[in-house]
Protein backbone atom coordinates (compact mmCIF):
# COMPACT_ATOMS: atom_id res chain seq x y z
CA UNK A 1 0.00 0.00 0.00
CA UNK A 2 1.74 3.64 -0.64
CA UNK A 3 2.35 5.56 2.45
CA UNK A 4 -0.51 7.98 3.27
CA UNK A 5 -0.24 11.44 4.70
CA UNK A 6 -2.55 13.42 6.05
CA UNK A 7 -5.65 14.01 3.93
CA UNK A 8 -5.19 17.23 2.35
CA UNK A 9 -6.78 20.34 2.92
CA UNK A 10 -6.91 23.70 1.46
CA UNK A 11 -3.44 25.21 1.16
CA UNK A 12 -3.79 27.71 3.98
CA UNK A 13 -0.09 29.13 4.96
CA UNK A 14 1.41 31.60 3.04
CA UNK A 15 4.16 30.11 0.59
CA UNK A 16 7.11 31.77 2.21
CA UNK A 17 9.97 29.18 1.96
CA UNK A 18 8.66 28.66 -2.03
CA UNK A 19 8.86 32.30 -2.42
CA UNK A 20 12.19 32.46 -0.96
CA UNK A 21 13.32 29.21 -2.91
CA UNK A 22 12.01 30.52 -5.96
CA UNK A 23 14.21 33.99 -5.83
CA UNK A 24 17.72 31.83 -5.24
CA UNK A 25 16.38 28.87 -8.00
CA UNK A 26 16.11 32.10 -10.21
CA UNK A 27 19.95 33.41 -9.73
CA UNK A 28 20.77 29.81 -10.71
CA UNK A 29 19.11 27.98 -12.72
CA UNK A 30 17.50 29.65 -15.91
CA UNK A 31 13.86 30.76 -14.88
CA UNK A 32 14.48 28.99 -11.63
CA UNK A 33 13.25 25.45 -12.86
CA UNK A 34 15.00 22.67 -15.06
CA UNK A 35 12.01 21.89 -17.20
CA UNK A 36 10.07 25.44 -18.87
CA UNK A 37 6.54 23.98 -18.00
CA UNK A 38 7.41 24.11 -14.28
CA UNK A 39 7.91 27.92 -14.19
CA UNK A 40 3.93 28.50 -14.57
CA UNK A 41 4.58 31.59 -17.30
CA UNK A 42 1.13 29.54 -18.25
CA UNK A 43 -0.69 29.83 -15.91
CA UNK A 44 0.80 33.18 -14.01
CA UNK A 45 2.41 33.49 -10.70
CA UNK A 46 4.97 31.00 -9.12
CA UNK A 47 5.85 27.05 -8.31
CA UNK A 48 5.48 26.51 -5.58
CA UNK A 49 8.42 23.92 -4.31
CA UNK A 50 7.73 20.49 -3.24
CA UNK A 51 9.11 18.77 -0.26
CA UNK A 52 7.78 15.55 -0.41
CA UNK A 53 5.10 13.08 -1.57
CA UNK A 54 3.49 10.37 -0.49
CA UNK A 55 0.12 8.23 -2.07
CA UNK A 56 -2.28 10.77 -4.01
CA UNK A 57 -0.68 14.16 -1.65
CA UNK A 58 2.48 16.28 -2.21
CA UNK A 59 3.49 18.90 0.56
CA UNK A 60 5.05 22.09 -0.28
CA UNK A 61 7.87 23.68 1.49
CA UNK A 62 5.86 25.66 3.68
CA UNK A 63 3.69 22.34 5.06
CA UNK A 64 0.63 23.04 2.38
CA UNK A 65 -0.54 19.82 1.31
CA UNK A 66 -2.31 19.52 -2.13
CA UNK A 67 -3.95 16.94 -4.07
CA UNK A 68 -1.90 16.13 -6.83
CA UNK A 69 -3.19 15.22 -9.80
CA UNK A 70 0.45 15.82 -12.16
CA UNK A 71 1.72 12.74 -10.30
CA UNK A 72 4.84 13.97 -11.47
CA UNK A 73 3.62 14.40 -15.25
CA UNK A 74 2.91 10.42 -15.61
CA UNK A 75 5.53 8.01 -13.80
CA UNK A 76 3.68 7.97 -10.96
CA UNK A 77 1.25 5.51 -11.38
CA UNK A 78 1.00 3.92 -8.34
CA UNK A 79 1.15 7.12 -6.52
CA UNK A 80 3.87 8.87 -4.30
CA UNK A 81 6.91 6.93 -2.31
CA UNK A 82 4.92 3.66 -2.88
CA UNK A 83 6.55 1.45 -0.62
CA UNK A 84 7.16 -1.37 -2.85
CA UNK A 85 8.94 0.90 -5.18
CA UNK A 86 10.93 2.68 -2.64
CA UNK A 87 11.87 -0.93 -0.89
CA UNK A 88 13.11 -2.04 -4.50
CA UNK A 89 15.10 1.35 -4.86
CA UNK A 90 16.42 1.14 -0.92
CA UNK A 91 17.30 -2.41 -1.83
CA UNK A 92 19.23 -1.61 -5.20
CA UNK A 93 21.17 1.30 -4.09
CA UNK A 94 22.37 -0.65 -1.03
CA UNK A 95 24.33 -2.92 -3.68
CA UNK A 96 25.74 -0.05 -5.67
CA UNK A 97 24.04 2.61 -8.03
CA UNK A 98 26.17 1.94 -11.08
CA UNK A 99 28.47 -0.17 -12.38
CA UNK A 100 28.60 0.87 -16.11
CA UNK A 101 28.45 -2.96 -16.95
CA UNK A 102 25.34 -5.55 -17.27
CA UNK A 103 23.16 -6.46 -14.35
CA UNK A 104 20.30 -8.36 -13.58
CA UNK A 105 17.79 -5.90 -13.30
CA UNK A 106 18.20 -4.28 -16.99
CA UNK A 107 17.35 -8.11 -18.08
CA UNK A 108 14.18 -8.61 -15.72
CA UNK A 109 13.04 -5.40 -16.58
CA UNK A 110 13.53 -5.92 -20.62
CA UNK A 111 11.85 -8.94 -20.15
CA UNK A 112 8.97 -7.73 -18.25
CA UNK A 113 8.75 -4.91 -20.80
CA UNK A 114 8.90 -7.38 -23.91
CA UNK A 115 6.61 -9.82 -22.49
CA UNK A 116 3.47 -6.86 -22.08
CA UNK A 117 3.85 -4.84 -25.10
CA UNK A 118 2.82 -6.32 -28.47
CA UNK A 119 4.96 -7.32 -31.37
CA UNK A 120 7.83 -6.66 -28.93
CA UNK A 121 11.15 -8.87 -28.95
CA UNK A 122 14.08 -6.63 -27.81
CA UNK A 123 14.51 -3.21 -25.76
CA UNK A 124 17.37 -1.04 -25.29
CA UNK A 125 16.97 1.30 -22.24
CA UNK A 126 17.98 5.12 -22.09
CA UNK A 127 17.28 7.95 -19.63
CA UNK A 128 15.00 9.59 -20.95
CA UNK A 129 11.44 9.64 -23.41
CA UNK A 130 13.34 11.80 -25.34
CA UNK A 131 16.47 10.12 -25.66
CA UNK A 132 14.30 7.21 -26.46
CA UNK A 133 12.61 8.83 -29.70
CA UNK A 134 15.32 10.63 -31.15
CA UNK A 135 17.24 7.19 -30.58
CA UNK A 136 14.51 5.29 -32.29
CA UNK A 137 14.15 7.67 -34.81
CA UNK A 138 17.98 7.07 -35.69
CA UNK A 139 17.48 3.40 -36.21
CA UNK A 140 14.13 3.97 -38.35
CA UNK A 141 16.79 6.22 -40.37
CA UNK A 142 19.60 3.66 -40.58
CA UNK A 143 17.40 0.41 -40.42
CA UNK A 144 15.40 2.10 -43.99
CA UNK A 145 18.31 3.71 -45.56
CA UNK A 146 15.56 6.75 -45.69
CA UNK A 147 15.67 10.42 -44.02
CA UNK A 148 12.07 11.61 -43.98
CA UNK A 149 10.41 11.09 -40.72
CA UNK A 150 6.77 12.45 -40.28
CA UNK A 151 5.21 13.39 -37.20
CA UNK A 152 1.74 15.47 -36.29
CA UNK A 153 1.16 18.49 -35.03
CA UNK A 154 0.17 18.33 -31.54
CA UNK A 155 2.37 14.80 -30.83
CA UNK A 156 4.92 15.99 -28.43
CA UNK A 157 8.12 13.51 -28.65
CA UNK A 158 10.69 14.87 -26.62
CA UNK A 159 12.90 17.77 -27.01
CA UNK A 160 14.98 16.19 -29.97
CA UNK A 161 15.88 18.38 -33.49
CA UNK A 162 14.15 16.84 -35.69
CA UNK A 163 11.21 16.45 -33.21
CA UNK A 164 10.80 20.34 -32.41
CA UNK A 165 9.03 21.35 -35.34
CA UNK A 166 5.48 22.67 -35.89
CA UNK A 167 3.29 22.72 -38.59
CA UNK A 168 2.01 25.39 -40.66
CA UNK A 169 -1.50 25.77 -42.46
CA UNK A 170 -2.18 23.46 -45.39
CA UNK A 171 -2.24 19.46 -45.10
CA UNK A 172 1.26 18.36 -45.60
CA UNK A 173 3.63 20.98 -44.40
CA UNK A 174 7.47 21.00 -44.19
CA UNK A 175 8.39 20.72 -40.74
CA UNK A 176 9.36 24.71 -39.36
CA UNK A 177 11.55 24.79 -36.31
CA UNK A 178 9.15 25.31 -33.19
CA UNK A 179 12.83 26.45 -31.08
CA UNK A 180 15.46 28.59 -31.83
CA UNK A 181 18.86 26.30 -32.53
CA UNK A 182 16.95 23.82 -34.54
CA UNK A 183 18.41 24.41 -38.15
CA UNK A 184 15.99 24.50 -40.72
CA UNK A 185 18.33 21.94 -43.04
CA UNK A 186 17.01 19.78 -39.58
CA UNK A 187 13.80 20.26 -39.87
CA UNK A 188 13.40 20.16 -43.15
CA UNK A 189 13.79 16.81 -43.23
CA UNK A 190 10.47 16.20 -41.13
CA UNK A 191 7.16 16.10 -42.40
CA UNK A 192 4.46 17.63 -40.73
CA UNK A 193 0.82 16.40 -40.93
CA UNK A 194 -2.96 16.91 -39.00
CA UNK A 195 -3.64 14.21 -36.58
CA UNK A 196 -7.03 12.72 -37.65
CA UNK A 197 -6.74 13.22 -41.30
CA UNK A 198 -6.75 10.47 -43.70
CA UNK A 199 -6.60 12.03 -46.59
CA UNK A 200 -3.41 14.05 -45.94
CA UNK A 201 -1.60 11.12 -44.85
CA UNK A 202 -2.56 9.16 -48.27
CA UNK A 203 -1.79 12.04 -49.99
CA UNK A 204 1.58 12.84 -48.74
CA UNK A 205 2.53 9.07 -48.97
CA UNK A 206 1.58 8.97 -52.39
CA UNK A 207 3.91 11.93 -52.94
CA UNK A 208 6.79 11.01 -50.98
CA UNK A 209 6.05 7.44 -49.22
CA UNK A 210 9.47 5.66 -50.72
CA UNK A 211 11.35 8.36 -48.85
CA UNK A 212 9.93 8.08 -45.49
CA UNK A 213 11.69 6.37 -43.26
CA UNK A 214 9.01 6.46 -40.38
CA UNK A 215 6.22 7.76 -38.71
CA UNK A 216 6.02 8.78 -35.33
CA UNK A 217 2.81 9.55 -32.91
CA UNK A 218 1.41 9.45 -29.71
CA UNK A 219 -1.51 6.31 -30.06
CA UNK A 220 -3.29 8.47 -27.44
CA UNK A 221 -1.79 12.16 -27.85
CA UNK A 222 -1.97 14.14 -24.34
CA UNK A 223 0.72 16.45 -24.89
CA UNK A 224 -1.73 19.04 -26.44
CA UNK A 225 -4.99 18.29 -24.80
CA UNK A 226 -6.35 14.74 -24.47
CA UNK A 227 -6.67 14.45 -28.64
CA UNK A 228 -8.16 11.24 -28.86
CA UNK A 229 -8.01 9.24 -32.44
CA UNK A 230 -10.26 6.83 -34.12
CA UNK A 231 -9.99 3.25 -34.64
CA UNK A 232 -10.21 4.60 -38.56
CA UNK A 233 -7.45 7.11 -38.52
CA UNK A 234 -5.16 4.67 -36.55
CA UNK A 235 -5.31 1.84 -39.05
CA UNK A 236 -5.37 3.45 -42.15
CA UNK A 237 -1.78 4.79 -40.71
CA UNK A 238 -0.71 1.18 -39.93
CA UNK A 239 -2.02 0.25 -43.35
CA UNK A 240 -0.19 3.11 -45.64
CA UNK A 241 3.60 2.52 -43.57
CA UNK A 242 3.12 -1.04 -43.99
CA UNK A 243 2.20 -0.72 -47.52
CA UNK A 244 4.82 1.94 -48.61
CA UNK A 245 7.64 0.11 -46.41
CA UNK A 246 7.81 3.11 -43.74
CA UNK A 247 8.14 2.41 -40.17
CA UNK A 248 5.44 2.70 -38.05
CA UNK A 249 6.53 4.15 -34.12
CA UNK A 250 4.16 4.36 -31.07
CA UNK A 251 5.24 6.62 -28.81
CA UNK A 252 4.14 5.07 -25.49
CA UNK A 253 6.34 7.36 -23.30
CA UNK A 254 2.91 8.47 -21.33
CA UNK A 255 0.24 5.71 -22.91
CA UNK A 256 2.72 2.64 -21.76
CA UNK A 257 1.96 0.74 -19.31
CA UNK A 258 -0.71 3.17 -18.44
CA UNK A 259 -3.97 2.36 -20.71
CA UNK A 260 -3.76 -1.68 -20.29
CA UNK A 261 -0.89 -3.70 -19.50
CA UNK A 262 0.24 -3.77 -23.07
CA UNK A 263 -0.23 -0.11 -23.70
CA UNK A 264 -2.04 1.82 -26.42
CA UNK A 265 -0.64 -0.73 -28.51
CA UNK A 266 -2.60 -3.81 -27.00
CA UNK A 267 -6.06 -1.12 -26.92
CA UNK A 268 -6.30 -0.66 -30.33
CA UNK A 269 -5.29 -3.71 -31.65
CA UNK A 270 -2.51 -2.54 -33.71
CA UNK A 271 1.32 -3.84 -33.74
CA UNK A 272 3.68 -0.65 -34.18
CA UNK A 273 7.44 -1.93 -36.03
CA UNK A 274 8.85 0.49 -33.33
CA UNK A 275 7.52 1.57 -29.61
CA UNK A 276 9.52 4.39 -27.33
CA UNK A 277 8.65 4.46 -23.97
CA UNK A 278 9.45 6.44 -20.54
CA UNK A 279 7.55 7.05 -17.18
CA UNK A 280 5.75 4.69 -15.65
CA UNK A 281 8.93 1.68 -16.83
CA UNK A 282 10.99 4.32 -14.52
CA UNK A 283 8.68 3.88 -11.64
CA UNK A 284 9.73 7.92 -11.25
CA UNK A 285 13.30 7.25 -11.99
CA UNK A 286 14.85 8.80 -14.85
CA UNK A 287 14.20 5.98 -17.60
CA UNK A 288 13.17 5.57 -21.26
CA UNK A 289 13.45 3.05 -23.71
CA UNK A 290 12.60 1.75 -27.15
CA UNK A 291 12.35 -1.45 -29.11
CA UNK A 292 10.84 -3.28 -31.80
CA UNK A 293 10.97 -6.67 -33.46
CA UNK A 294 14.75 -8.23 -33.50
CA UNK A 295 14.97 -8.24 -36.87
CA UNK A 296 14.88 -4.23 -36.51
CA UNK A 297 16.67 -4.11 -33.45
CA UNK A 298 20.02 -5.60 -34.68
CA UNK A 299 20.84 -2.42 -36.51
CA UNK A 300 21.93 -1.11 -33.58
CA UNK A 301 25.42 -1.18 -32.14
CA UNK A 302 27.18 -3.53 -31.07
CA UNK A 303 25.16 -5.52 -33.61
CA UNK A 304 24.71 -2.90 -36.24
CA UNK A 305 25.44 0.27 -37.59
CA UNK A 306 23.28 2.80 -35.57
CA UNK A 307 25.41 4.31 -33.04
CA UNK A 308 23.13 4.64 -29.60
CA UNK A 309 24.93 4.26 -25.97
CA UNK A 310 24.53 5.72 -22.75
CA UNK A 311 26.76 5.76 -19.24
CA UNK A 312 23.67 5.00 -17.09
CA UNK A 313 21.67 3.34 -19.74
CA UNK A 314 20.65 0.36 -17.72
CA UNK A 315 20.99 1.44 -14.57
CA UNK A 316 20.38 -0.66 -11.38
CA UNK A 317 18.26 1.76 -9.47
CA UNK A 318 16.09 2.61 -12.55
CA UNK A 319 15.27 -0.74 -13.66
CA UNK A 320 14.97 -2.08 -9.83
CA UNK A 321 11.92 1.02 -9.81
CA UNK A 322 10.30 0.50 -13.36
CA UNK A 323 10.41 -3.69 -12.18
CA UNK A 324 8.83 -2.69 -8.60
CA UNK A 325 6.18 -0.91 -10.66
CA UNK A 326 5.20 -3.26 -13.52
CA UNK A 327 5.13 -5.60 -11.01
CA UNK A 328 2.73 -3.97 -8.64
CA UNK A 329 0.68 -2.74 -11.28
CA UNK A 330 -0.57 -6.53 -12.46
CA UNK A 331 -0.83 -7.48 -9.10
CA UNK A 332 -3.28 -4.59 -8.29
CA UNK A 333 -5.12 -5.51 -10.98
CA UNK A 334 -4.49 -1.62 -12.19
CA UNK A 335 -6.34 -0.95 -15.29
CA UNK A 336 -9.68 -2.28 -13.93
CA UNK A 337 -9.29 -0.20 -11.17
CA UNK A 338 -8.14 2.86 -12.63
CA UNK A 339 -11.16 2.57 -15.25
CA UNK A 340 -13.26 2.16 -12.62
CA UNK A 341 -11.82 5.50 -11.03
CA UNK A 342 -11.91 7.40 -14.24
CA UNK A 343 -15.72 6.62 -14.90
CA UNK A 344 -16.36 7.83 -11.53
CA UNK A 345 -14.63 10.91 -12.08
CA UNK A 346 -15.59 11.71 -15.99
CA UNK A 347 -19.71 10.89 -14.32
CA UNK A 348 -19.22 13.84 -11.42
CA UNK A 349 -17.27 15.67 -13.65
CA UNK A 350 -19.38 15.73 -16.39
CA UNK A 351 -22.17 16.55 -14.00
CA UNK A 352 -20.39 19.44 -12.58
CA UNK A 353 -19.15 21.25 -15.98
CA UNK A 354 -23.17 20.74 -17.21
CA UNK A 355 -24.11 22.47 -13.83
CA UNK A 356 -21.95 25.63 -14.93
CA UNK A 357 -22.21 28.40 -17.57
CA UNK A 358 -18.50 27.68 -18.87
CA UNK A 359 -17.63 26.01 -22.22
CA UNK A 360 -16.29 22.46 -21.28
CA UNK A 361 -15.48 18.99 -21.63
CA UNK A 362 -14.56 16.17 -20.25
CA UNK A 363 -12.44 14.05 -21.93
CA UNK A 364 -10.66 10.67 -20.53
CA UNK A 365 -8.82 7.49 -21.71
CA UNK A 366 -8.22 5.48 -18.81
CA UNK A 367 -6.08 7.26 -16.02
CA UNK A 368 -5.40 9.99 -18.27
CA UNK A 369 -8.01 13.63 -18.31
CA UNK A 370 -8.25 16.67 -19.67
CA UNK A 371 -10.39 19.65 -19.64
CA UNK A 372 -11.29 21.20 -22.58
CA UNK A 373 -12.61 24.49 -22.05
CA UNK A 374 -14.07 25.33 -25.05
CA UNK A 375 -17.25 25.33 -27.31
CA UNK A 376 -18.00 22.13 -28.86
CA UNK A 377 -17.28 18.47 -29.14
CA UNK A 378 -13.81 17.41 -28.16
CA UNK A 379 -11.14 18.01 -30.21
CA UNK A 380 -8.97 15.64 -32.35
CA UNK A 381 -6.74 18.22 -33.45
CA UNK A 382 -4.53 20.38 -32.45
CA UNK A 383 -5.54 22.83 -35.00
CA UNK A 384 -8.98 22.47 -33.06
CA UNK A 385 -8.06 23.94 -30.12
CA UNK A 386 -9.28 27.41 -28.80
CA UNK A 387 -6.48 29.58 -27.78
CA UNK A 388 -8.90 31.03 -25.48
CA UNK A 389 -8.78 27.92 -23.40
CA UNK A 390 -5.87 29.12 -21.41
CA UNK A 391 -7.68 32.22 -19.94
CA UNK A 392 -10.30 29.90 -18.56
CA UNK A 393 -8.21 27.72 -17.17
CA UNK A 394 -5.72 30.33 -15.77
CA UNK A 395 -8.14 31.25 -13.68
CA UNK A 396 -9.23 27.62 -12.28
CA UNK A 397 -5.86 26.32 -12.03
CA UNK A 398 -4.91 29.60 -9.77
CA UNK A 399 -8.44 28.24 -7.61
CA UNK A 400 -7.72 24.65 -7.73
CA UNK A 401 -4.24 25.58 -5.97
CA UNK A 402 -5.70 27.59 -3.33
CA UNK A 403 -7.99 24.72 -2.30
CA UNK A 404 -5.46 22.31 -1.98
CA UNK A 405 -5.71 20.74 -5.53
CA UNK A 406 -2.40 20.59 -7.69
CA UNK A 407 -3.44 19.84 -11.47
CA UNK A 408 -0.57 20.80 -14.26
CA UNK A 409 -0.16 24.38 -15.07
CA UNK A 410 -0.58 24.13 -18.63
CA UNK A 411 -4.36 24.55 -19.98
CA UNK A 412 -3.22 21.81 -23.16
CA UNK A 413 -1.42 19.47 -20.45
CA UNK A 414 -3.29 15.98 -19.08
CA UNK A 415 -3.83 15.00 -15.88
CA UNK A 416 -2.96 11.67 -14.16
CA UNK A 417 -5.28 9.08 -11.87
CA UNK A 418 -3.28 6.92 -9.59
CA UNK A 419 -3.78 3.88 -7.60
CA UNK A 420 -3.49 6.01 -4.87
CA UNK A 421 -6.34 8.27 -5.50
CA UNK A 422 -9.83 7.32 -3.97
CA UNK A 423 -13.26 7.77 -4.97
CA UNK A 424 -13.32 10.56 -2.29
CA UNK A 425 -10.55 12.08 -4.24
CA UNK A 426 -12.26 12.32 -7.88
CA UNK A 427 -15.03 13.40 -6.09
CA UNK A 428 -13.04 16.13 -4.68
CA UNK A 429 -11.49 17.50 -7.62
CA UNK A 430 -15.16 16.93 -9.60
CA UNK A 431 -17.06 19.21 -6.48
CA UNK A 432 -14.29 21.87 -6.58
CA UNK A 433 -13.96 22.67 -9.86
CA UNK A 434 -17.66 22.39 -10.64
CA UNK A 435 -17.72 25.38 -7.28
CA UNK A 436 -15.11 27.55 -9.34
CA UNK A 437 -16.61 27.78 -12.41
CA UNK A 438 -20.29 28.37 -10.96
CA UNK A 439 -18.43 30.95 -9.33
CA UNK A 440 -16.86 32.38 -12.42
CA UNK A 441 -20.23 32.38 -13.89
CA UNK A 442 -22.50 33.69 -12.02
N1 LIG B 1 7.17 11.48 -25.71
C1 LIG B 1 6.04 11.79 -25.07
C2 LIG B 1 4.74 11.28 -25.60
C3 LIG B 1 6.07 12.57 -23.91
O1 LIG B 1 4.93 12.87 -23.29
C4 LIG B 1 7.32 13.02 -23.43
C5 LIG B 1 7.44 13.87 -22.18
N2 LIG B 1 6.31 14.24 -21.55
C6 LIG B 1 8.48 12.66 -24.13
C7 LIG B 1 8.38 11.89 -25.26
C8 LIG B 1 9.82 13.10 -23.66
O2 LIG B 1 10.14 12.47 -22.46
P1 LIG B 1 11.19 13.10 -21.45
O3 LIG B 1 10.57 14.32 -20.88
O4 LIG B 1 11.42 12.01 -20.45
O5 LIG B 1 12.43 13.41 -22.24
Amino acid sequence: MPKTLEQPHPCARPQEMSAALYERAVQVLTGGVNSPVRAFHAVGGRPFFVRSGGGATVVDEDGNRYLDFVMSWGPLILGHAHEEVTEAIDEAVSLGTTFGAPCRAEVELAEAVVERYPGLEQVRFVSSGTEATMSAIRLARGATGRDLIVKFSGCYHGHADHLLVAAGSGLATFGKPSSAGVPEAFASLTRVLPLDDEQALSELFAAEGDRIAAVILEPIPANNGLLIQRKEFLATLRELTRKHGALLIFDEVISGFRVSRGGAAELHGLTPDLATFGKIIGGGMPVGAFGGRRELMRHLAPEGGVYQAGTLSGNPIAMAAGLATLRALDRADAWSRLERLGRALEERMTRALAASRVPARFVRQGSIFWLSLQEGDAPRQAEAIDPAAADRYRVLFSALLERGISMAPSAFEVGFLSLAHTQQDVERLADTVGEILGEVST
